[in-house]
């Protein structure tokens, strides 16, 4: 049975900061992630915004880790060539909304955060297209957006190149301790550590459940949106909110980090068994519709070419991040929802830096860095030629809506941690999330990966095992359906 320092179980934006966090130690560490890629859960389905940190209550986890995560991001993202933007944000307020937006401008006050109150001709010349009823607005120029599961990726990738191991596709099943070791099963394996690390996000309370530590009670409201293609960029320039509610910050209208737009969340109230499922609903679309017009009426739903959905699974008001005290060196990090994306980074430093300490971990002296991938779409033509005459490769378009070429694909399959699946293509890459949605490239694709992976095409998955493509081939079938 292999021995670890540290196991961390789940590979969402979280589990891959700390696994990345702790790859800056002289330490043994494995993640295990249940799906076929990382960001898998919450974090390849949500808003993308790095929040400022003016909503969390003062004094709580959410406000410290958010707050503290922010500031992390501009750098972050440089070192890990993750897409981000500061756009900065607004809460939009009508006729009466004055003393909410005061109520959150004390919260940024006391959580340290620049914010402003703007009247309407200053929201006007931020926004143009925003509702003539909209009469002040909270601005928070440090607001930002990312790529949830581009940085999360990213994250991997780097923890990977330090010497982090990531397993994919191994689900834990049993956690137990005896004396100081902890023994972790999952459907494939067994392995040692000596410092285990909750962060399975829908599945937290159940692995808790596992090793026999208290599971707090969690509740899951699935989030519905809109994606309006790249053609639809500059109807906002900043994050839009409308003044939060009881369920949450409300459904909003904001440029993506990739350059697209995107619309919602809804805030549905679904039981356990339907957390991880997460589909959308026409009822939840019609509240996304609803809510945006309202903010910004002249958003043009023509634009729309997709739709997804994600669940935030909360646990009471804050975010658990603490040890067990049953079990000393089991770290819990249950209920992180919103702003756990933008918190991730804050959230990873800490557990690493307990684990190291409970540990006896010395710090390496530097990190390897995460070598920067060439981009078609980014490139100029100087870079284009040269890296064509390099390799020709880099000269194949296959996804004609995002410019993604045969060489990029390929570079993704050969990532520190491989992509095995057309999604995971298309998160790292961007090939089939253009306006064809895969429409032209996805073959194209499916052939690259079976050529490379030395499989058939038929075994060819979109996502997690069950979710072959094309598992028949036409004439082998005929007269036989
Ligand atoms: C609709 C919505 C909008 C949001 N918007 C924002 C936002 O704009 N800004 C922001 O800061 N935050 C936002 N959030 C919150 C943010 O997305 C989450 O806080 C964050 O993604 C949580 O990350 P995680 O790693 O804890 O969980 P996840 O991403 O869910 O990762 C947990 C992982 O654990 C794996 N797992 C589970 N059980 C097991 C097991 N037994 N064995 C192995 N693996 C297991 C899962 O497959 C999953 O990959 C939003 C969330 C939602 C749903």
């Amino acid at each position: 049975m292999e021995k670890y320092d540290v196991i961390v179980i789940g590979g969402g934006v979280v589990g891959t900061a700390v696994l990345r966090s702790l790859s800056a130690y002289k330490a043994k560490v494995l993640l295990l992630e249940k799906s076929s890629d990382v960001a898998s859960g919450a974090s390849r389905a949500n808003s993308g915004i790095v929040h400022a940190g003016y909503d969390a209550e003062p004094g709580t986890k959410k406000a410290y880790f958010n707050v503290k995560g922010a500031a992390t991001f501009p750098s972050l993202t440089r070192e890990l060539h993750v897409p981000y933007k500061m756009t900065g944000s607004l809460v939009a307020a009508r006729e009466g909304g004055l003393p909410a937006l005061e109520e959150l401008k004390r919260r940024a006050d006391l959580n340290g955060v620049k914010a402003e109150i703007l009247p309407a001709e200053k929201v006007r010349a931020l926004e143009p297209n925003i509702s003539r009823e909209i009469l002040y607005a909270l601005y928070a120029p440090e607001a930002g957006v990312v790529s949830p599961y581009k940085l999360t990726i990213a994250q991997a990738d780097h923890a990977v190149v330090n010497g982090a191991e990531i397993r994919l596709e191994e689900k834990v099943v049993a956690l137990s301790k005896r004396g100081d070791e902890f023994f972790v099963r999952t459907d494939r394996g067994e392995y040692a550590a000596s410092y285990v690390v909750n962060a399975a996000g829908a599945g937290a309370a159940e692995v808790n459940g596992l090793i026999g530590e208290e599971a707090p009670v969690e509740t899951h409201a699935v989030g519905d949106y809109y994606i309006l293609d790249s053609t639809a960029a500059g109807i906002v320039n900043t994050v839009v909110f409308p003044l939060p509610d009881e369920k949450g910050k409300g459904i909003l209208v904001a440029p993506t980090a990739d350059g697209n737009v995107i619309l919602g969340p809804t805030s549905r109230k679904v039981p356990h068994d339907e957390a991880e499922r997460c589909e959308v609903t026409p009822e939840g679309l019609a509240l996304v519709r609803e809510g945006v017009l309202r903010l910004i009426p002249s958003v043009d739903l023509r634009k729309v070419i997709r739709v997804y959905a994600g669940t935030r699974t909360a646990v009471g008001g804050d975010f658990i991040i603490e040890e067990s005290t049953r079990f000393p060196r089991y770290f819990m990090l249950l209920g992180i929802c919103s702003p756990g994306l933008t918190s991730a980074p804050a959230i990873g430093e800490y557990v690493a830096g307990e684990a190291a300490a409970s540990l006896g971990l010395e710090k390496k002296q530097s990190m390897l860095p995460l070598p920067h991938k060439f981009r078609l779409s980014e490139a100029s033509a100087e870079e284009i030629r040269g890296k064509v005459l390099s390799d020709p490769s880099f000269g194949r378009i296959v996804c004609r809506c995002e410019k993604v070429t045969e060489g990029e694909i390929l570079a993704a399959i050969r990532s520190p941690l491989p992509a095995r699946t057309v999604d995971a293509v298309k998160r790292r890459v961007r090939a089939g999330m253009g306006r064809c949605q895969g429409g032209f490239c996805r073959p194209r694709v499916m052939e690259i990966l079976s050529r490379e992976l030395g499989v058939p095409l038929s075994e060819i998955r979109l996502g997690d095992a069950g979710s072959e493509i094309a598992p028949y081939e036409v004439k082998q079938n005929y007269g036989k359906i």
